[in-house]
């Protein structure tokens, strides 16, 4: 395999996996016009001639896999624009090598410290941007695999309370920034304890994920999100959602449970699993009073249990009601 010459002869991409994709920002059509033919072999490659056009690009769906970015550019600099990308959530995770014939220790300490994976300066040897490229698109990719597996819940492989806790302070702040409202409604199964004590733990378990299954098949929109957050308790947050449509969500939830008709007979024969909800919505306005949504759910909650179970209860801005229709035990 001869790696020397200007052309890679390398294939790094296995021959039936989608091509990376590779966005190179440089302000030089000569420069992009060689790392173009340098690495079209084995990437998807688009190009941006200034840092307005990288942050669109950055921004489509699919996203590039990584960034070329060259540093002396007009208007906007590599720096700036590497700053920019690392600081949106959208973005911060693509990872960016600045290529430049800038060669001084003082630049390329910097274009580490706003957020650079690599430095490589011009001219090019393009078979070793074409493997370092490889690099650090699998780094990434591992890291990502290893991030989803710290977000999700192992029995029933739902978001856990981590991704929730995450996801809900971005989303909160979201909310804040668009004066959109934000929802949550927590889940608990009722007379759990009975169920494994009646069948058994590994039963129990069994019926958790079952419910946590149905749970979070009713997370239809793209930025809900339905995490376990204990032993049988379940959140579902809905940005951008009123209280009534979180209501209209909670039936649907505690309808999804009751037609699963789950048998339950640790609490008499012929029963069956029931959940009890509890429902809070708000325009959230200041980041300090994100915990009193949750308090809000967590307290309507509360006295559905106290209220009989096999309910939902909703927080009305402190004045809580009982918006239940179904009776505790189906046949
Ligand atoms: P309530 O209707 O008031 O919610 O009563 P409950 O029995 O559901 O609630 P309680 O908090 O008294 O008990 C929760 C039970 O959930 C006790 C615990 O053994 C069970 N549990 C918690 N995590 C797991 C788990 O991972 N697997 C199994 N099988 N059971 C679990
Ligand atoms: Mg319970
Ligand atoms: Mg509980």
């Amino acid at each position: 395999m001869d790696i020397v010459t200007s052309k890679p002869q390398i294939v790094l991409n296995k021959p039936e996996a989608p091509l990376y994709r590779v966005l190179i920002v440089d302000d030089s059509n000569i420069e992009l016009e060689n790392m173009m033919n340098g690495l079209s072999d084995n990437f998807s490659v688009s190009i941006a001639s200034d840092a307005n056009e990288a942050l669109r690009i950055a921004h489509q769906s699919p996203q590039p896999d990584l960034i070329l970015l060259d540093i002396v550019m007009p208007e906007i600099d590599g720096y700036s624009l590497c700053s920019t990308l690392k600081n949106d959530y959208d973005t911060q995770n693509i990872p960016i090598i600045f290529v430049t014939s800038s060669n001084d220790t003082s630049s390329i300490i910097r274009g580490f410290e706003v957020g650079g994976v690599d430095y490589m300066t011009k001219p090019l040897k393009l078979p070793e941007l074409n493997i370092r490229i490889q690099t650090h698109i699998q780094l990434k990719n591992k890291s990502k695999q290893l991030e989803s597996l710290a977000y999700l819940d192992p029995l029933t492989r739902t978001a856990n309370r981590r991704k929730y806790n995450e996801t809900f302070q971005y989303e909160w702040s979201r909310c804040i920034r668009y004066k959109q409202p934000i929802a949550i409604i927590i889940v608990d199964i009722d007379f759990f304890k009975q169920f494994n004590e009646h069948y058994g733990h590994a039963e129990g378990d069994n019926c958790l994920t079952q419910v946590a299954q149905l749970l979070n098949g009713q997370c239809k929109r793209s930025t809900d999100l339905f995490a376990r957050i204990g032993g049988e308790e379940f959140i579902m947050l809905m940005p951008n959602c009123d209280l009534t449509d979180a209501v209209t969500k909670a039936e649907e939830m505690q309808t999804g449970i009751n037609q699963a008709k789950i048998r339950h007979d640790g609490i008499g024969h012929g029963h069956f699993l029931t959940v009890s909800l509890g429902v809070a919505a708000t325009v959230p306005q200041y980041e300090h009073e994100a915990i009193s949504l949750f308090q809000k759910a967590d307290d309507a909650l509360f006295n559905a249990k106290g209220n009989g179970r096999n309910r939902i209860t909703v927080d009305r801005s402190g004045v809580i009601s009982d918006s239940s229709m179904h009776s505790l035990t189906q046949h």
